[in-house]
């Protein structure tokens, strides 16, 4: 188990060459047209209510809006 996390921490560099970034949220909101819903979850394919495949809605992040 402690190699798992050591081999990750040697991956990710220590200084970070990024600026601040705020934490990205891990969740998407997914549209079902058909439920005329929008789901947030982190991994979603198919609508709970009607089984319809549901798309990805992109959000102000996506777009470069934020
Ligand atoms: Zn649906």
């Amino acid at each position: 188990m402690m190699s798992v996390l050591r081999r990750v921490r040697d991956i990710l560099p220590a200084n970070s060459e990024q600026p601040n970034v705020p934490e990205q949220p891990s969740t998407r909101l997914y549209r079902c047209d058909p439920c005329s819903r929008t789901y947030v979850s982190e991994s979603m394919e198919s609508c709970p209510e009607c089984g319809e495949t549901v798309e990805t809605t992109p959000t102000g992040q996506d777009l470069g809006y934020l």
